[in-house]
């Protein structure tokens, strides 16, 4: 039997298709290659949380682009206009339950409902959720949702098991919750947990958009209600305003009557299914050409040596995917000496392997690019505060930077660079290595040999767990590290 599909649908279908499609490339080619962005660049609910860390504290949040604020920006217009057409049309993680929803039909071939009550309390929990991130967000100006983001842990999956395990434990169970319990119900995330879902239903209570129910032509087939991805019920609604619903216009297209019984309205005017789907696309896809023309919104980023060609090179750049032999080269740094800063065995790195690989290479457990942006930092003597630091680094202009002096170079195993510690601090055995350098807004590799520990010290173990391994007792350490 052949399925005709409208061309409505078919839009849709193709939109969403293209969303999964390109998030997924995206992030295996982030993983791959230098200069394309991760899928925090590309997550819209990242642009709420940088403008709240910003409106917070006049700063952006590092791992967000202002590309994300575009996205947001057409996300919210399309919110006040066009209710959920965002979440329907749009949302590469919609359609990834979408995908994960069709394989249940298949395989069950049923919709299972939850209890109607169950159903509609588990509505409301994506609001306090909302109000939890936006609260903690703006207090620690931090990407909260980040290790509880099932989008982001799927963002990430190509980095292997391991690594998604150690960064996203938390995103990658509700992820494969999410995805099994899209086979049995429809658009589960959406539907009680998706935040980004929370505010573009907030925004649709502004009644511009609406599908209306022509009573006397409505057969009362029912066929709307089955369709519908989010179980509206629009069968008895003279109205459709449900928060709930997602612009997707599946009731649109499946009411068989022919007659106009579903109509897209806007403004309280009746407007075409085809206008109605046109406007949608024309805002968010232009949002993104716009943002694109203006530079705002990326694909690929410059690399590291051609921002130093540009004069506008800064420590922050040094990205995971930067290599050790490009971050040597742009910043005009001896490769020796950045190892040897950053407290790398060599021998175990090669200059080609990217930065993030580095843990996995040289045994060192939480190892993260902020060690090198320190290690370059101190090299050339620039101010960096880290990455949840409040300060930025100072530009770098490539012909100021200067060489490395191995005379001057740290010895092996990371020097102590810029460390300083505040009389009165207090090192506890049940802070890490990696605690201690965010207490301390230094790097690991200079707390590993401020507390005469071995490079290759894990780095996210409580240090009373390594007391016996390591042979010290925490009454050596407190004196160390005050020394
Ligand atoms: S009510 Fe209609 S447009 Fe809204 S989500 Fe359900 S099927 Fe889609
Ligand atoms: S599909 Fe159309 S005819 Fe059938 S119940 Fe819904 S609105 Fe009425």
């Amino acid at each position: 039997m052949t399925v005709r599909i409208s061309p409505v649908q078919l839009a849709r279908r193709i939109t969403l298709g293209l969303s999964l499609v390109g998030l997924i490339v995206l992030t295996i080619l982030h993983q791959r290659m230098q200069g394309i962005p991760s899928i925090d660049a590309l997550d819209p609910f990242g642009g709420l949380e940088t403008l709240l860390k910003y409106i917070a504290g006049g700063e952006f949040i590092k791992k967000i682009e202002p590309g994300n604020i575009v996205l947001l920006g057409a996300i919210v217009a399309l919110g006040f206009l066009l209710s959920r057409f965002y979440c329907g049309w749009f949302c590469a993680f919609g359609a990834l339950q979408g995908v994960f929803g069709w394989l249940g039909k298949k395989i069950f071939r049923r919709r299972f409902e939850v209890p109607a009550r169950l159903d509609a309390v588990l509505r409301w929990v994506k609001y306090p959720l909302l109000a939890a991130i936006v609260y903690f967000t703006w207090r620690t100006g931090e990407l909260v949702i980040r290790p509880y983001d099932p989008l982001a842990a799927f963002g990430h999956l190509s980095a292997g098991f391991s690594e998604v395990w150690a960064e996203f434990a938390v995103g990658l169970v509700i992820l494969v919750a999410v995805l099994l319990l899209s086979m049995l119900h429809e658009r589960a995330f959406c539907k009680y947990l998706c935040p980004l879902g929370a505010v573009n239903a907030i925004l649709g209570r502004v009644p511009f958009f609406r599908i209306k129910r022509d009573k006397p032509t409505c057969i009362s087939c029912s066929k709307c209600d089955r369709v519908c991805p989010m179980n509206v019920e629009v069968s008895t609604a003279a109205t459709v305003d449900s928060a709930e619903c997602i612009s997707c216009m599946e009731c649109v297209t499946a009411c068989p009557t022919k007659k106009e019984t579903l109509k897209t309205t806007l403004g309280g005017k009746a407007v075409k299914l085809g206008v109605v789907a046109a406007l949608g696309l024309a805002i968010y896809l232009g949002a993104a050409v716009v943002g694109q023309a203006a530079g705002m919104l990326r694909f690929t980023a410059k690399s590291l040596g051609e921002q130093a060609a540009a004069g506008a090179l800064k420590v922050e750049d040094i990205k995971g995917s930067s290599t050790w032999t490009m971050v040597a080269e742009a910043f005009g740094i001896e490769l020796e000496r950045l190892y040897r800063e950053a407290g790398v065995d060599a021998s175990k790195v090669p200059p080609d392997s990217m930065i993030k690989d580095t843990g996995k290479l040289a045994g060192i457990e939480g190892f993260e690019a902020d060690t090198v942006r320190f290690a370059v930092a101190r090299i050339l003597g620039v101010p960096y505060a880290g990455e949840g630091g409040e300060s930025a680094a100072a530009p770098v202009p490539t012909a100021s930077v200067p060489q490395a002096n191995p005379a001057s170079a740290a010895p092996a195993g990371g020097g102590t660079g810029t460390l300083s510690v505040p009389a009165g601090f207090a090192l506890e055995g049940t802070m890490t290595v990696n605690e201690v350098a965010k207490a301390l807004s230094a790097p690991a590799s200079a707390v590993l040999a401020k507390l005469g520990l071995p490079a290759d010290t894990p780095r996210d173990t409580p240090l009373r767990d390594l007391k016996d391994a390591y042979g010290f007792t925490m009454t050596d350490l407190k004196e160390r590290i005050q020394k």
